[in-house]
């Protein structure tokens, strides 16, 4: 079945690499996460038909009779990525490139799904964001999913802004909750790149939306990032990755004004007829890739 899509690539898709056993594994939306175990079933797997490759390295014309070539991408700089994966892509020496948030290193913020989630999981604030939904969309949801949907169609720095405003009168009637860093810093980041195995891209400033925002903003978090990368590692940014695989023709044109290649969220291996900035990859989740035969059904386009 592989030998299928000799001369081709596949780009992997991963966000948060936690033991099943970590606190925040079962909390997490599951399309955003994959086991450490799984992931090492899958560097392990990947090896055995698949040339792991660099993403700087992708070409979209390889000979017809090369092994099929795998590209190996995390998005949203989780520092999970240091502590869990990091050590396995040591551990097989693959090479991997992880997608950043400019204005998210070096802070505790969160992104707005998971401050829902932390709001949502202490009763006060449950409370108060509650109130605030009833008063701005009249709604009595109260679910995880649910809230998401309803708050997705607005844009991400209202949803943002939102979530703000209900976290600051929490805290403003002493109801402070510890919040654990998720992002990863610049002193993590400095380390993988030495180890040559870790490559950066960029993610946008703020992981919005680009297809909600004006095209003047898309194009300020399309450059700003690469710029702020730039100086923060002292290397070049020549990847983007689209937040939330949302973009628009001009988002493109844009972004391949700035940048050599960018990954989308749309589904695929890559081929001499795949446009550069807009590379398909196979997202991977726990649930549907963690047994051999799922893991290679996925990856083959089964399912
Ligand atoms: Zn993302």
């Amino acid at each position: 079945m592989i030998r299928r899509h000799k001369g081709q690539t596949l780009i992997l898709s991963y966000h948060r690499i936690l033991p099943a056993t970590h606190s925040e594994y079962k909390s997490m939306q599951p399309g955003m996460v994959v086991s450490e175990e799984t992931f090492r079933n899958h560097m392990k797997w990947l090896t055995e038909y698949l040339d792991v490759i660099r993403l700087a390295d992708l070409k979209m014309q390889r000979p017809q009779s090369s092994q099929p070539a795998c590209v190996i991408t995390l998005d949203d700089g989780w520092v999970d990525n240091y502590t869990y994966a990091y050590p396995i892509l040591k551990e097989f020496d693959l090479p991997a490139t992880i997608f950043l948030v400019s204005n998210m290193i070096d802070t505790n913020h969160y992104f707005w799904p998971e401050k829902l989630g932390l709001l949502l999981n202490n009763k006060t604030t449950k409370a108060l964001l509650e109130t605030q939904i009833k008063a701005k969309y009249d709604s009595d949801l109260s679910d995880y999913d649910g809230l998401i949907g309803l708050l997705k169609s607005e844009d991400d720095k209202s949803i943002i802004q939102f979530l703000d405003s209900v976290e600051k009168e929490a805290e403003s009637s002493d109801n402070i909750f510890e919040k654990e860093r998720q992002i990863l810093n610049r002193k993590e980041l400095i380390e993988m790149a030495r180890s040559g195995l870790v490559d950066y891209g960029s993610h946008t400033e703020n992981h919005i939306r680009l297809d909600k925002v004006s095209i003047k903003q898309s194009i300020h978090e399309i450059t700003e990032s690469k710029k702020c990368l730039e100086t923060l590692l002292n290397t070049t940014i020549s990847a983007f990755c689209y937040p939330n695989g949302s973009y628009t023709s001009e988002v493109v044109d844009a972004v391949a004004n700035v940048y050599e290649l960018a990954c989308t969220t749309d589904s695929g291996w890559v081929n001499e007829k795949s446009n550069r900035h807009m590379l398909s990859r196979i997202m991977l989740h726990d649930d549907i890739s963690n047994t051999r035969s799922l893991f290679w059904g996925r990856l083959l386009g089964f399912f």
